[in-house]
Parts: structure tokens; sequence; C-alpha cells
């Protein structure tokens, strides 16, 4: 699919991140409905053109767990374009804030979970491709209750320069300590990452800005120094837990299986951290049941329900 500029129509913004927006369009030719992602980086037109080279392996990228991708291009105004699937409910982040207590019920937890690991052992074991980038705002739900991947690194250039953007404004917090220590890092990084999201869809709020003065200056403006203290941090301090935490919309422990699940997700040390295909294969686990099909029901008209609140609120903003 040959995509520009004249064929497309903006309908609604999604959302904008550190480095671009994202929008929901219609491509005029095949009357597809896609979201459309400009990416502002300062960079050369060769390289520009280099990226959307690399970016091309994604039309091969098929799986029930990744975004599928339509498309690529340098804009005339010199940014880069990129055309994928839209997902009509949305990321996790702004999800949650539809969530009591910004907490995502446990099915749910497990549900994403299996998605994740699914999409990482795809994506790692068909095309050797790292995420390099989980968190809750590149998790996408459709209104189904499935759960898709988005934003991968692809493109060795367009990963190192948007990690690059992203550090400094202090998004970077789920980045594993290998991969902050500069040290070789490969797809149990990802697992790091989607342990510390779990840790915050599961508690309701965000794990790396609780009580302590780096995150304040974090808060505030976010200066390189906050920040540098905060991967200091992630290095040097034993990893985050739900284990012995108070769950605050029940006032009771975490769910065991999910504390165990987590807590081996968030081992500092990659070389014992277990892999996704690991972690998918586990038997008696805190995913077990969910590729039988025991909690589609309940994700299902959970997701219906967030579909209804998600509608509500945008059409509260018109
Ligand atoms: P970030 O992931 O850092 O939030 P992005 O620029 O990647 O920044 O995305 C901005 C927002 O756009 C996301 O938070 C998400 O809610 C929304 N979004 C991204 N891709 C899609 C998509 N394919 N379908 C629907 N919404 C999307
Ligand atoms: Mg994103």
């Amino acid at each position: 699919l040959k995509l520009n500029n004249n064929d497309i129509v903006t309908l609604k913004s999604l959302g904008a991140g550190n480095s671009g927006t994202v929008s929901k369009i219609l491509h005029v030719p095949t009357q597809k409905i896609m979201a459309k992602k400009i990416i502002h980086i300062d960079l050369k037109t060769v390289i520009k053109t280099q990226i959307i080279r690399e970016l091309r392996i994604l039309h091969e990228c098929q799986s029930p767990y990744i975004i599928e991708f339509y498309g690529a291009f340098v804009n005339n105004n010199n940014t880069i374009v990129i055309c994928m699937e839209y997902c009509n409910c949305s990321s996790l982040d702004k999800i949650s804030q539809l969530c009591d207590g910004r907490q995502f019920p446990l099915y749910l937890l497990k549900k994403v979970a299996y998605a994740i690991l699914s999409g990482l052992t795809y994506l790692y074991t068909a095309h050797k491709i790292i995420h390099r980038d989980i968190k809750p705002s590149n998790v996408l739900m459709t209104h189904k209750g499935e759960f898709k991947l988005c934003d991968f690194g692809v493109s060795r250039e367009l990963t190192n320069s948007l990690a690059m953007a992203d550090t400094f404004v202090g998004t970077s917090t789920y980045m594993s300590p290998e991969r902050i220590q500069g040290l070789n890092y490969g797809v149990k990084s990802d697992v790091w990452s989607m342990g510390l999201m779990l840790v915050e869809l599961a508690s309701g709020s965000p794990v790396w800005s609780e009580d302590d003065d780096a995150d304040k200056s974090l808060a505030g403006n976010g200066g390189p120094e906050g920040i540098l203290d905060l991967l200091q941090r992630i290095v040097n301090e034993t990893p985050p837990t739900l284990t012995n935490r108070t769950n605050p919309l029940t006032k009771g422990p975490f769910d065991p299986s999910l504390c165990a699940f987590i807590d081996s997700c968030l081992i500092k040390n990659d070389s014992v951290r277990k892999s996704p295909w690991d972690l998918l294969q586990e038997e008696n686990g805190f995913i077990s049941g969910v590729a039988e099909g025991v909690y589609d029901k309940d994700v299902k008209s959970w997701a219906k329900k967030i579909r209804k609140l998600h509608k509500d609120k945008t059409e509260g903003e018109k």
C-alpha cells in the first residue's frame, strides 16, 4: 500500500508523546480507518529515508498481539509518518484512568501479561525483534478485549533517537538495569519493563514516584539531574515488589501469584530473569488459564464497559 498525505483525512487527535503525535485518520482510497503517528525528530534526510526502509520489515509482523502496520513515509515538512491499525479503546495508560483507583482487575492483568508475553515471543522468535519500549501507552486495547503491542524498535536509528528524547523528559523509567548501565541487553529487558508496568496497573500508581526527593524534582520540571538520580536508583536499589504491600482498593494483600510473577520479572540480574517464552510455559502460574479462555467472558464484559466510559469521555471533550 503506497501511502501519502493527499489520501489522508484526519478525524481526531488520539494523543501525543515526547516525540510526536497520533491521530485517527481515514485513508480515502481504501476507506480504511487508521492511526497515524507523526514523529518529529531532527535527523538528516538520508537517515530518515533509511528509517523508512528499515520500517518495511513491519509489513511482515503479523500476529494477533501486534498492531498491524500499513506503511510509512517522510512527509514534505520533513517529519516521519507511520500509519498503523487503529485501536478503538486506546492504550492502557488512558484506560487505567477509567478504572476504580486506577487499578486493573486481576483477570485483566493476567490477560495483559499473556498478550505482552505472546507478542514479545512472536517478535523475537519470528523476526529477532526486541520491543525496547514496553509501557502502558504502548499496549493498546480493542473493544473485544484484545491487547496489542505498538511502537517497537525495528529501526536502530529511530530507537536511539527516540530513547534519547524520552530519557531527558523522564519517561524512560521502564528501562531495565542492564540497559541503563549500557550493558548488552536483550528480550529479557522487555520482561523487566512489563513487570514494572504490572506493578503500576495493579497498584494504581507509577512505580518510581513514591516518597522520594529524586522524584519531586522529576515531577517539577524534570531536569536531567532528577532523571540521572532516578536511573541510578533503578540500578542500585532492591527491585519494586507488591509482596507485603497493601492493595489500596481491598485493603488486603495483593494476589500471591501476581506478586510471585512480578517478582520473577523484576529480577535485576538478567541472566537469572526469565524470557517471555519461559514465562508463557510456566505451569500453575499467574497466567495459567488465559490460553484456555478461562477469563474471556470477564475480559469481554469489562472491555465493553471501558469502551462505553471511553466514548462518554471523548464525547464530553468535544
Ligand atoms: P506515548 O506512547 O509515549 O504515549 P505516542 O506518540 O506513541 O506516545 O502515542 C500517543 C498516544 O496515542 C498513546 O498514548 C495512545 O493512547 C495513542 N495511540 C497510539 N497509537 C495508537 C493506535 N494505533 N490506536 C489508537 N490509539 C493510539
Ligand atoms: Mg507510543
